[in-house]
C-alpha cells in the first residue's frame, strides 16, 4: 500500500484519541517514509522487536493449519488436533495456507528483512528499539516487554 494512504489511515485512526494511555502499532511503520512520518507526528516510547531465528519462523509457520470451515487455527507442534487434519470444534478440514509452505515462507522472510531492517535502523539511531527474545512462551515474552518498557 502506498505510504501516503497508510499515513492518512494511521493519522485518521489516531485522531480519534481513544488511547489515553497510549497505543501499540503492529507491523507499522513498514517503510522508511512511514517511520519518518510517525516519528515527526507522535512521541514514540519504544519499538518492540521480537527476535526469532528464521529457522524457527519456518518451523512455526509450516506447522500452522487453519480450519477451512470455522477459521480456528492450529499449530501441529503446540496445538495438535486429536484427529489428524480435522478441526476439534466443528469437524472441518484443516488446511495449510498457500502462504505457509516452506518456499513461500522463505520468500516472505527475505522480503521482511529487506523492508524492515532499514525501518528498524531508523528507530535504533533514536535508541528506541527494545529487542525481545521471541522464542520464549507468550507469557514470558509479555513479561519481558513490560520489564524492558518499565510498564
Ligand atoms: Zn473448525
Amino acid at each position: 500500500m502506498p505510504d501516503d494512504i497508510v499515513e492518512q489511515v494511521a493519522k485518521a485512526r489516531l485522531e480519534q484519541h481513544d488511547w489515553n494511555y497510549g497505543f501499540v502499532m503492529d507491523g507499522y511503520p513498514a517503510s522508511q517514509a512511514q517511520a519518518e512520518f510517525f516519528l515527526e507526528s507522535y512521541d514514540v516510547d519504544g519499538v518492540i522487536l521480537l527476535e526469532v531465528p528464521d529457522t524457527l519462523i519456518i518451523e512455526r509457520l509450516s506447522n500452522f493449519r487453519v480450519c477451512k470451515a470455522c477459521g480456528l487455527d492450529y499449530n501441529l507442534i503446540a496445538h495438535r488436533p486429536k484427529e489428524d487434519e480435522i478441526c476439534e470444534v466443528c469437524g472441518g478440514t484443516l488446511i495449510q495456507r498457500s502462504t505457509d509452505t516452506p518456499d513461500v515462507i522463505r520468500d516472505r522472510i527475505r522480503d521482511y528483512h529487506n523492508k524492515s531492517e532499514p525501518v528498524i535502523d531508523i528507530f535504533r539511531r533514536k535508541e528506541l528499539v527494545v529487542a525481545i527474545d521471541g522464542t520464549k512462551p507468550p507469557a514470558e515474552v509479555s513479561a519481558l516487554i513490560c520489564a524492558e518498557l518499565a510498564l
